[in-house]
């Protein structure tokens, strides 16, 4: 067959049955020497820190759910996945979403009046309620156990966490995400830093089911945002 009969073979394989025909989907193959020089690399360093890898930062390979196989010390990968970031789910290096993005809260420049129960002001359920006041004390107690001067930055980060765990159950329970007015996280900055300077230990408690709600803050929170509870 000679070369213009071979390509017209070639090019019109999808439409006929002869399987015995070359295929085109074949990528051209390097030489060994041009693989060994091209196409081997050693990882020496992180692509996050630019640093290299040791005991503590190990050379950690992503194995993403399509193609990723970027490799990353270990504990700058596990930073950037605990950050705040909205690509924090995904390769630092491609973008490959890598798992389920955790619900945030949106914060607004302020609450609209007549929303929906959209809003952590118009919560209405007793539950969500709860969690969130349980979180923010829990949450407000470890920063206290564990940082020897607060900022008001970390009262920021106390409440935002506080609002995570609450903005998972309402999306799973409602199908709505959270919104927090910025009023209300300036709010809720103020009762953190109450929090902080009260006794962990509280004088007056609620049960609820498997818990003890603390009903000193429960009555504060629900106060400051205007909480009309069923
Ligand atoms: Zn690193
Ligand atoms: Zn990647």
């Amino acid at each position: 067959m000679g070369l213009v009969q071979s390509i017209y073979a070639r090019c019109s394989r999808p439409h006929t049955n002869d399987m015995s025909a070359p295929t085109l989907s074949t990528p051209t193959l390097p030489t060994k020497d041009n693989f060994v020089a091209n196409h081997l690399e050693a990882i020496e360093h992180c692509d996050i820190c630019r640093e290299p890898f040791d005991q503590e930062h190990i050379a950690t390979r992503i194995r993403g759910p399509n193609q990723c196989q970027h490799i990353f010390g270990s504990t700058c990968l596990q930073q950037w996945m605990d950050s705040d970031s909205p690509h924090a789910n995904s390769c630092p290096k491609c973008r490959e979403v890598l798992f389920k993005a955790v619900p945030r809260p949106t914060f607004m420049p302020g609450v609209r009046p007549g929303a929906e129960a959209l809003y952590l002001e118009h919560i209405t359920r007793l539950d969500h309620a709860w969690l969130f006041v349980n979180s923010l004390r829990e949450i407000t107690s470890r920063y206290a156990r564990t940082l020897p001067v607060i900022y008001d930055s970390d009262l920021e980060d106390i409440v935002s966490d506080a609002l995570v765990e609450i903005a998972k159950k309402y999306l799973e329970d409602t199908g709505h995400s959270l919104l927090v007015g910025m009023d209300t996280l300036l709010t809720l900055r103020e009762v953190a830093r109450e929090m902080m300077m009260s006794p962990l230990e509280d004088r007056y408690t609620i049960p609820s089911g498997d818990r003890v709600i603390n009903a000193e803050w429960f009555s504060r929170v629900a106060g400051v945002l205007g909480w009309n509870l069923q």
